[in-house]
């Protein structure tokens, strides 16, 4: 009974604490605090097409297949480029490494993306998803807040 009752007192100090934060906290809340507490870390914000975005990117299956034909490219990058689905995932699945993904796309033209998306049997939005990517890096290294509006939208995904 005392442990019950021990928790209770933890779960409303825990309670008065937050009350209290809210109702004297200064500084920025909201999205300028998510983007003051995150951004270095390599973590913006997503308006909502750009999340759809992502979750499409997650319906890779690593199958590989976007990384046929990619051997000598990836020999020549030495090590930055380690093929296209390298990229969809870590566009799809860790934002605080786009940084360095991005960089991988020095390797691999334009073109050859659109290829490797006309021919992922899932149809992964690779394209849109490397233009996430490489935007999102370019706000991580400028550290400045990132705008969330409808203009910063990717491609519409397909039907
Ligand atoms: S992007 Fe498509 S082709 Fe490439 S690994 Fe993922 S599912 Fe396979």
């Amino acid at each position: 009974m005392s442990g019950r009752v021990h928790a209770l007192f933890l779960l409303a100090i825990g309670l008065l604490r937050v009350l209290l934060r809210r109702l004297f906290a200064f500084g920025p809340r909201g999205l300028p605090a998510f983007q003051q507490h995150y951004l270095s870390d390599g973590l913006s914000p997503v308006n909502s097409p750009q999340r759809q975005l992502l979750l499409e990117g997650g319906g890779c299956t690593a199958c590989g297949r976007c990384d046929e034909g990619e051997s000598a490219r990836i020999q020549e990058a030495g090590g930055a480029y380690t093929g296209v689905m390298s990229i969809v995932l870590g566009a799809s699945r860790n934002m605080p490494d786009y940084g360095v993904t991005a960089r991988a796309l020095d390797f691999v033209p334009d073109a050859v993306l659109v290829d490797k998306e006309q021919n992922c049997p899932v149809r992964v939005p690779i394209v849109a998803l490397a233009a996430l990517l490489r935007d999102k890096a370019a706000d991580a290294r400028g550290g400045s807040p990132v705008t969330v509006s409808p203009q910063s939208q990717p491609p519409p995904a397909r039907g």
